[in-house]
This record gives C-alpha cells, structure tokens and sequence, in this order.
C-alpha cells in the first residue's frame, strides 16, 4: 500500500493519522451529517491531498450529508460544485492546494463552524477531552494544554504526535519534540511511515 495516497475504502483505518484539525472535522460531520463552507473546504482540499480523486470525494460527501437531510438531489444541487471546485473542475478551473497550518489556524471558525487549529480555538477542557479521546499519552495532555495556551499552536500538535503516533519518539534537549507539522498532509504522512 502506499504511505503518501489512500484512496476512499482506506478513509476510516486512516483516520488514527490525522491532526486534531481534521479529526474534529470528521468526527463533526459524522455527528451532524453536515459540515459549513469553511469546513468542507479545508477538509476537501485535504482528503484530496490525502489522495482521494474527485470521484470519491464526491461519493463521500454525499454519503455524509444523505446521513442527514441532504439527499442526493440536494447534494447535486447545492454542494457537488464545491467539491468539484476543490479538483479544479469549476469556476476558474485552479486546482486548490490543501491548505498549510498557518492558514487554517488564522483561518478562524466563526458560529458553528468546525475549521480551524483546535489548538487554537478549544477552550483547555475541551482540548484535553479531544486529546484523550484520540489516544494521546495521559502525561502529555498538560504539557500539549500549556503550549496551546501559550500560542505555540504547532508545537503543541507536535508534541500530541510524539504522544499519540506509535514508535520512538524524539526530543530535543529542550524537550521539544523533533518533528513540529507545518502543513496536515505532512502530519498525516508521518502518521502512515509509523504505522507501516
Ligand atoms: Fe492541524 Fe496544523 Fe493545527 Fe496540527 S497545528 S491541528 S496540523 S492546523
């Protein structure tokens, strides 16, 4: 199998590879069967950077939101350009590149919406919550908290990597954790080389 692409039958035993970011916007869309513009974009361009094809993340979306109250007429109408828009397919026809971490932790979630660095934007309760519940080692939660808190955003899901991602992990002597994430499709291929 490949590390660096999935394709949609491998979705869910991936999901254990993703950032918070992502993780929160797939666990939100499977609760509410929905996710806002800001949302679909930011985890659109990101599956497709995972590998999924315009196909399957069509197929996806549609699976999700016919969960909800979104049939397919519906989806075809108000949500299959978005998508097809992420695969340059619409509008002015540019391929989207997914996006980097320091676009989607200054790209702020505004009411009910799911995008974003949830190491930005969680309160400390509910960030410790969400790092329990995607297995991260119960030692470094207050540490991953106090970087959060202090704005080190990416430092803070860099050491939840080292905390969560099976292996050795390293540490400088500063106890910062040798790999810091810059972009999730960077993240989540350094998930996969682990679990291989
Ligand atoms: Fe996502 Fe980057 Fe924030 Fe990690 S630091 S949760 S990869 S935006």
């Amino acid at each position: 199998a490949s590390i660096e692409r999935i394709n949609l039958t491998q979705l869910n035993e991936s999901l254990p590879a993703m950032p918070l970011c992502m993780v929160n916007m797939m666990t939100r869309l499977r609760e509410q069967h929905h996710l806002r513009y800001a949302g679909r974009l930011q985890l659109g361009v990101f599956l497709k950077g995972c590998g999924l094809n315009m196909d399957e993340s069509l197929r996806f979306w549609r699976t999700e939101f016919g969960k909800g109250a979104i049939n397919s007429d519906k989806f075809e109408k108000s949500y299959a350009y978005n998508i097809r828009h992420h695969y340059g397919r619409e509008g002015k026809r540019r391929n989207l590149a997914p996006f980097p971490c320091m676009r989607i932790i200054n790209d702020r979630p505004g009411p009910g919406e799911h995008n974003g660095c949830p190491y930005r934007e969680f309160e400390e309760t509910r960030l410790k919550q969400a790092l329990r519940s995607i297995g991260t080692d119960p030692n470094a939660i207050p540490v991953i908290a106090a970087k959060a808190k202090e704005g080190n955003f990416q430092t803070a899901c860099g050491i939840c990597f080292a905390s969560s991602q099976p292996g050795i992990h390293a540490v400088t002597e500063t106890g910062m954790p040798e790999y810091i994430p810059t972009h999730p499709n960077e993240y989540f291929i350094e998930a996969r080389k682990r679990r291989f």
